[in-house]
């Protein structure tokens, strides 16, 4: 059937396409060139009530920060001053990277807006880890210290503000908050409650961001003064262009000069309480294809353009885990880590980093992976409010990771 709804035919993506490829993209690094010589010209925002005024941009750092020095190097000079590291990254080459690097520029530490986690559950472990992630920062505090992927509110118990607490005392942290991939919300809202988190990162993307539950945990925490960064920005892989939509959608962002990539990016940064958007940036194309996208200032998004992307992300919904693992995990018969097991897809199928997924997924103890081939998961699909597939992407996981 000839598409004729509207004037994005596929003939008319690849003329606008080819046009783009020849100009229309390049205006962003135009702002890039302006900004050259001018480091910090990065849009900054407060972050939550802290005080502080973070770029809008942040360096994710979950790779060997040490092989990306120049990277690190040029973010700096263009405002890239929040970087985000974790003490389990890379099994601790990413904190040794960017301590490296505060080796060799030792005045670049106080630009830096430093972030690292501890996956411990205890306090005393996560004494341990902070001390570790100081010695291989190279650095005698950290501007923002998580708790790592917190996925129940039950985690934010009165030991841990105690902890946080006395850190602030000695000095080894400025703030204490928390990362969370899975029970976002729930999350979100409970810290709301609290008045001792000042700092959180989560999934946020065009996915999400529409939700009831998202909208309600984004202004409960707004309110409380909580600052945020979102992540898993892209929401899964490129925008195809295989329905009329997507390809109206593409058209459309190509028409303006952006990718896809990065118009995603700009779809978050509308929310004006998300303070920064952290991502990784392994590479200098990479860095700056986000950094052109943090320093234009046009409006993306008209109407239209969001209502297209929330279709998108109807038509597309069960291809993309929103984290509600509350939902899906008690409903089946055994221990199994639903909402783990598909963000490993996710790495691997829309990142096309396999080495993270399968190192992710051999994390999951092999008793519980025995567990997983057997089992009828149909009492969780009935309940996934994506409609994911999942007893068929369990079993996948195993074939292709395990
Ligand atoms: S599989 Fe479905 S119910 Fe389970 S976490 Fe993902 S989206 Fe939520």
């Amino acid at each position: 059937m000839p598409r004729k709804h509207n004037h994005w035919t596929r003939r008319g993506f690849l003329k606008t396409a080819g046009i783009a490829a020849a100009g229309s993209l390049l205006a962003p690094a135009a702002h890039l060139a302006a900004a050259a010589g001018e480091p910090n010209k990065i849009p900054q925002r407060p972050f939550g009530k802290t005080g502080i005024d973070v770029p809008i941009l942040s360096f994710g750092g979950s790779l060997n920060t040490s092989l990306s020095l120049l990277v690190l190097r040029q973010a700096v000079k263009w405002g890239v001053t929040h970087w985000d590291t974790a003490n389990t990254y890379m099994g601790g080459r990413s904190e040794k990277g960017m301590g490296k690097y505060f080796e060799k520029y030792p005045a670049d530490r106080r630009r830096i807006f430093l972030v690292t986690k501890s996956h411990a559950w205890t306090t005393k472990g996560m004494s341990e880890d902070l001390d570790l992630s100081l010695e291989r920062l190279q650095t005698d505090y950290i501007d923002l210290y998580f708790m790592h992927s917190v996925s129940s509110s039950s985690e934010l118990t009165d030991d841990k503000k105690a902890w946080a607490e006395k850190k602030k005392t000695e000095g080894k942290i400025r703030l204490f908050g928390f990362s969370t991939h899975s029970n976002m919300e729930e999350c979100m809202l409970a810290a709301s409650e609290l008045g001792w988190i000042d700092g959180i990162m989560m999934r946020y993307n065009y996915r999400l961001m529409h939700t009831d539950d998202m909208r309600r945990a984004m202004d409960a925490c707004s309110q409380a003064g909580i600052g945020l960064t979102a992540m898993k920005s892209q929401g899964g892989g490129q925008v195809k262009t295989d329905t009329e939509s997507e390809l109206e959608l593409a058209g459309r962002f190509m028409e303006k000069g952006f990718t896809d990539a990065q118009a995603k990016l700009k779809a978050v940064w509308e929310h004006p309480n998300i303070a920064s958007i952290c991502t990784e940036m392994p590479n200098m194309t990479l860095l700056m294809s986000n950094v052109a996208a943090a320093l234009d200032q046009s409006k993306l998004f008209s109407n239209r353009e969001m209502e297209l992307l929330r279709q998108h992300a109807r038509e597309t919904r069960s291809d993309y885990c929103t984290g509600c693992t509350r939902i899906c995990q008690p409903a089946i018969d055994a221990d199994i880590p639903i909402g783990d097991v598909m963000r490993c897809l996710m790495y691997a199928r829309s990142y096309g980093d396999r080495h993270r997924a399968m190192t992710h997924f051999q994390k999951i103890p092999l008793r519980i992976r025995r567990q997983m081939e057997g089992l009828d998961y149909s009492p969780a699909e009935q309940r996934c409010p994506q409609k994911m597939a999942i007893g068929k992407l369990m079993r996948e996981a195993l074939a292709e990771l395990g």
